[in-house]
């Protein structure tokens, strides 16, 4: 078909597996185990169907933003709010990196970096992680269009410190560096101290891993007026309304249970030692992890092989057939039960 020859050809980043089945023990998306604060449930019999027949607010004039700007303590003009991380590293992408010259980003890193490098013609190229999987510093001092990568980077769930990142941004002050921080609440140190001292930093996070909230799709950059003016205008220019009403209100409770939201992200912490423990003592071995999942190779087994075994068992980690790391697996940490379902299919399997 000649019309094909005018089509933008993509090729998709690949989601992890959503099972229909109730009876799948899921630990391949960084879900997180534990429902929503109580007060999301609360709101959401409060939510009033007459107002879905408006438009929705703008995120930046709203409750959900007040109380984010307040949790972090900064002005709602240091805040860009999203349709979860995707949609606002998607629009940082296109707002972001518009130079001749490549982005960088490791090469063992969230996948989704290259797919929207490639679809947003943003020249780019990775810098292979250390033996350890570690991100050097110095491997972000040439000339280049920007930088982005996780903080703990995704699937090693290795953290850098602050004064790391720091190293990073205060090299780059030409371009603009992204530090997507989607883990950083299982133990990290957020870099958002930073965003007073560099305009050029931009600090993204979301809702859908330490507050359980991924199908609400909420996420948000916080960073120098400036830069949240940019990408609030290139936001305007695809789709001014990312954001539904049900997200904006439920959002706001997510927020302001601090004390439940603490208590979540502990519980993970001290499931995701035990889980440590379990799995070296099965012959594993992995990085110490910062996120809320623990990427591991075995001594002996292809990680493709557990990958396929357990998936027979109704037990679905991440697998990624990919250079490099073609022998991890990436265990998301789910409650304590469902760990322990883990740990007595993995003896079977590999025991
Ligand atoms: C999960 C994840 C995101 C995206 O999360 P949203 O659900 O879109 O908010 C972004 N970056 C990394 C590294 C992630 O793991």
């Amino acid at each position: 078909m000649k019309w094909e020859e005018n089509v933008r050809k993509v090729v998709p980043y690949t989601p992890g597996e959503q099972p229909e089945s109730k009876n799948v023990i899921k630990l391949n998306t960084n879900e997180n185990p534990y429902p929503p604060a109580p007060g999301v449930a609360r709101r959401i019999a409060e939510l009033e169907p007459e107002k879905m027949r408006l438009y929705p607010a703008f995120p930046e004039q709203t409750e959900l933003a007040e109380v984010l700007a307040a949790h972090y303590g900064i002005g709602t003009d240091r805040l860009f709010i999203g349709d979860g991380s995707d949609d606002v590293l998607s629009l940082a992408f296109m707002t972001f990196f518009q130079s001749d010259q490549p982005v960088l980003f490791p090469d063992i890193t969230y996948s989704f970096y290259d797919v929207w490098a490639k679809l947003y013609r943003v020249p780019y190229e990775t810098r292979a992680l250390d033996e350890n999987f570690h991100i050097r510093t110095e491997d972000y001092r040439q000339p280049n269009g920007g930088v982005i990568f996780p903080n703990p980077n995704a699937p090693t769930g290795i953290l850098m410190g602050v004064e790391q990142v720091e190293e990073i941004v205060a090299a780059n002050r030409d371009v603009v560096v992204i530090v997507d921080e989607a883990y950083i609440d299982f133990g990290g140190t957020s870099c958002l101290p930073l965003t007073w001292k560099y305009d050029n930093l931009l600090v993204v996070q979301t809702f859908s891993k330490s507050r359980s909230m991924a199908g609400m799709r909420i996420g948000f950059a916080m960073g120098d007026p400036k830069l949240i003016k940019y990408i609030n205008d290139v936001k305007y220019s695809v789709n001014s309304y990312t954001m539904n009403y049900a997200a904006l209100q439920l959002g706001v409770e997510a927020v302001k249970d601090r004390a439940y939201f603490e208590e979540c992200c502990e519980k993970i912490i001290r499931t995701r030692e035990k889980a440590e423990k379990e799995l070296g003592r099965l012959g594993f071995t992995f990085p110490k992890s910062y996120g809320n999942f623990i990427f591991a190779v075995h001594e002996r087994m292809p990680a493709k092989e557990i990958f396929q075994k357990l998936k027979e068992n109704d037990i679905y980690v991440r697998y990624w057939n990919k250079e490099r790391i073609n022998n991890y697996m990436r265990i998301t940490i789910g409650t304590d039960e469902q760990m322990e379902a883990l740990q007595r299919a993995l003896r079977e399997i590999c025991g």
